[in-house]
Parts: C-alpha cells; structure tokens; sequence
C-alpha cells in the first residue's frame, strides 16, 4: 500500500487485459490516447481498483454499446499525471450528480445471493484511494452523451 514512482500507462494496458473481453460482449469500442508522461507517485494495486472501478462503471451505463476513451497525460503546469476515463453512456443527471461519490449512493439493484449488483462503495473507495494520494478526482457528465472522470495524481519528484 505504499506510494512510490508508479508507470500509469503500465497499469491501464494491465487493467484492460481483464476487461477487453467483456467490453467486446457489450459493442463497447475502446481507444486509447496514451501520452508520454512520467511516473506518478502512487499505489499501483489501488491505482489499478480505482481504474477497475471507473472501467465497469462506465460499461454498465453503456448496456446498448459505445464508445470508451482512456486518456493520460501529464499536466505540466499542475505537474500531475492525468487519467481520462470517458464513455459515451446514460450520463448522470445534475441531482445525482452531486451524491455519486457518497457512500452507499447507488441508482442500481441491489445486490443479489450472488453478491452482484450495486453496493454504491465504487466511487466513495475510488474517491477516499485518491485522496490517501493527494490527488484529485472529478467528474463531468451530460445525460444521453456520457460522463468523464478526470483523475490528477502527483508526479513522482525526488525528494517525494
Ligand atoms: P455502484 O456502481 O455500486 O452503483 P458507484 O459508487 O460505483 O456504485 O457508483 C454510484 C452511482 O453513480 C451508480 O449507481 C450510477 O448511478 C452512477 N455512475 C457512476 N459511474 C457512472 C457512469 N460512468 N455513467 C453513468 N452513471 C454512473
Ligand atoms: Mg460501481
């Protein structure tokens, strides 16, 4: 669990090795927009989590196919390291907006026998993750057009 220089572009081909296949099911295309950044300082299992996260998100709000963008890049003024997650699904609308990183907010079934379904921990775990990093996360959605989370993690320095 512990923060050290971390190669995010790493992280998000490993992640999507686990998901390529229920994207395929889905007619979920994914592109990636990968920059050269360097290392953030970070944990790489939660960095992974969070990705996880914000990547089945994004597939269940896109039940009849889309797009999914996955960016990164390295902000030079904020000398962050930037990850994208973008899909072209439902969108949330702004009174849901404002409670989707709230513990147990969830507008999914809950969970069955089998555990599967919505506990609304996701984004509050996501959320408690990048802020034990000092970072940022941050949301943009429009209903019928998608949503965007942005996360800012900060650059692996020296003396960090
Ligand atoms: P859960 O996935 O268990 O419902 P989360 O904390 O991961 O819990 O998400 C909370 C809620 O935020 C979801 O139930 C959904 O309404 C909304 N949400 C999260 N990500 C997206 C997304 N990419 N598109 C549309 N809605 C989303
Ligand atoms: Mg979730």
């Amino acid at each position: 669990d512990s923060l050290e220089p971390t190669d995010v572009a790493a992280i998000i081909e490993e992640t999507l090795v686990l998901l390529e296949r229920e994207m395929m099911k889905y007619r979920i295309s994914i592109e990636k927009q990968i920059g050269e950044v360097p290392p953030a300082l970070a944990c790489g299992n939660q960095i992974q989590q969070v990705l996880l996260n914000l990547l089945i998100n994004a597939r269940q709000a896109m039940l009849q196919g889309g797009r999914l963008l996955i960016k990164l890049e390295h902000d030079t003024s904020a000398n962050t390291v930037d990850l994208v997650v973008r899909d072209s699904g439902t969108g949330i609308p702004p009174e849901k907006l404002r409670k989707i990183f709230d513990p147990f907010f969830t507008t999914k079934p809950g969970p069955d026998e089998s555990g599967r379904g919505g506990t609304g921990l996701g984004l509050s775990a996501c959320k408690s993750i990048i802020e034990a990093h000092r970072g940022r996360i941050r949301v943009e959605s429009t209903v019928g057009k998608g949503t965007a989370f942005t996360i800012k993690l900060p650059v692996a320095t020296k003396d960090s």
